[in-house]
């Protein structure tokens, strides 16, 4: 087993970056901030897809597939969209290679084969997709439109991280089209609240919903909603977006309906994404120095079992029960997983679930046998108990859900204790500086402050955040007038 993690409290970023590695989650690859994202780390991913596939399809969601390349020209139509993201994009220009005459061995681009018309890698797919539904859409009748596409989408990032922040990360786009405005910010905001619903409920991270400021929003959108997370670093990380696109997408595109009295209107539009940003978000959350704690509804398997044997005789006798265990557990649909590996001693093998932080192991030796009991240790708290036999899927079962649950709290609480009230600059600065978390301040709601406040502090608005009560104050920063808080942190 190679040697410890660096402890959160050495260096959090440098715990991380080793976790994500040894955990076998991910790694870096050829492509400068492109990761591999390995079988394990792929795993995790798959069941938050799997599930939130089903809520998007609840919600009356449909998936499609959209090309990877939009070329320029529909990339520019919505001007503000272009403008936003045209900083970060991979361009095609040419489309064949040849042998270099120059340099044996080597390929160059063929200066014959250039492209009439470049193609932008997609940041994000809003222009081809309304490009597209131009062709989808003539009358109320064909709307609304409810399409998801789960997809890979380039950002040139200058600064990366696995998972947090990639050059080419994975994601879902949601694309709607509808015929009123009404009707567009029902669906932004339910949207966001499947995300909050999943965040919190599956992956046992409390959010905050709230919506950005103009200049934190998503470029060509009138409004973006937001939940935003608190890592335990005191660190802000948002989680997902959903935005009201307005008629801009539709008028960029000139998709217009003929509504009932066959009169010409443009259509009103929303997009929403969660990406693998999550997987960063989960990892923060909950892991320790000992490495990853999955909630169990993640885990790629809930349960182990490390077999403690000495010889052939005492191996099968304990595989038997072991078999027993896992058909009555998977009948509960629990996953287990029999570690029976005869390369690796069981404290290796514990060290390596430990890593990898899964929820629950279970330990048989030949004394359990006699006993007729089991070994069920936690990953989340450390903690270590024997069962007896006859009880195992029951106290398994409960003890998932209430891994689940107490994830949720601890993370709820660190997360409300880091909320923090302040009303001077000064208390602003000390509480950024040596608490960290949410700081809830007033705002006079220029961005001329919001930028000052950025520069000084490197903290950001996260969002003004929603159902929050009207308070008249000062702003912090200002002291002019304000009607309300919003959070500030420093972020991801
Ligand atoms: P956006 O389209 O900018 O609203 O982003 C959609 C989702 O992708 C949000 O949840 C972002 O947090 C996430 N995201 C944005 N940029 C990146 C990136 N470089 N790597 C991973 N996730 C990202």
């Amino acid at each position: 087993m190679s040697k410890k993690l660096t402890s959160r409290a050495e260096d959090y970023s440098k715990w991380y970056n080793e976790l994500v590695v040894k955990a076998d989650l991910a790694e870096n690859s050829a492509v400068r901030g492109c990761m591999v994202i390995k079988p394990y780390g792929y795993a995790i991913w798959e069941k938050m897809q799997a599930e939130l596939d089903r809520m998007f399809k609840e919600t009356g969601h449909q998936n499609a597939y959209f090309p990877l390349f939009v070329p320029k020209s529909l990339f520019e139509a919505e001007e503000k969209n272009a403008e936003g993201f045209a900083k970060e994009c991979a361009v095609v220009t040419h489309y064949r290679l040849q042998n270099d005459p120059d340099k044996p061995g080597k390929l160059r681009v063929d200066p014959e084969a250039k492209l009439e018309e470049e193609l932008v890698v997609r940041p994000t797919s809003e222009a081809i997709i309304w490009n597209t539904y131009r062709n989808w859409i003539q009358s109320y009748r064909d709307l609304p439109i409810l399409v998801n596409q789960w997809a890979n989408v380039v950002r040139w990032e200058m600064r990366t991280r696995l998972f947090l922040r990639t050059a080419e990360f994975l994601w879902q786009e949601g694309h709607t089209a509808h015929a009123t405005k009404q009707e567009a910010i029902d669906e932004t905001k339910q949207m966001n609240n499947v995300y909050a619903n999943f965040v919190e409920n599956f992956m046992a991270i409390p959010v905050i919903q709230g919506v950005k400021t103009e200049s934190e929003r998503f470029a060509g959108a009138d409004e973006t909603y937001c939940i935003e997370a608190l890592m335990q670093d005191g660190k802000a990380l948002q989680a997902g977006t959903s935005h009201f696109l307005g008629q801009n997408f539709a008028k960029a595109f000139d998709v217009k309906y003929a509504n009932k009295e066959g009169k010409q209107d443009y259509v009103w539009a929303t997009s929403w994404g969660v990406s693998t940003r999550l997987m960063g978000a989960l990892i923060m959350t909950h892991s320790d120095d000992n490495g990853l704690v999955l909630p169990p509804n993640l885990a790629p398997y809930q349960v182990v079992i490390v077999p403690i044997y000495k010889n052939e005789e005492q191996f099968e006798a304990i595989s038997k029960v072991a078999e027993d265990i896992i058909s009555d557990l998977r009948e509960r649909n629990i996953s287990v997983k029999f570690d029976k590996r005869d390369t690796l001693r069981p404290g290796a093998k514990f060290a390596q679930h430990e890593l990898q932080g899964v929820p629950l192991r279970i330990a048989v030796g030949p004394k359990d046998l006699e006993d007729g009991t089991v070994e069920v240790a936690r990953r989340d708290t450390l903690t270590k108990q024997t069962v007896i036999l006859d009880r195992i899927n029951v106290v398994i079962e409960d003890l998932l859900e209430e891994i689940q649950k107490s994830l949720f709290d601890k993370a709820l609480a660190y997360r409300n204790e880091h909320i923090t009230k302040v009303d001077t600059f000064d208390e602003f600065k000390d509480v950024l500086e040596n608490k960290g978390g949410f700081i809830a301040a007033h705002w006079d709601g220029t961005a001329e402050t919001e930028e000052k406040i950025k520069e000084i502090t490197k903290a950001t608005i996260r969002c003004v955040p929603l159902g929050s009560a009207e308070e008249s104050g000062s702003c912090v920063y200002s002291g002019a007038p304000s009607k309300g808080r919003v959070l500030f942190a420093k972020a991801y």
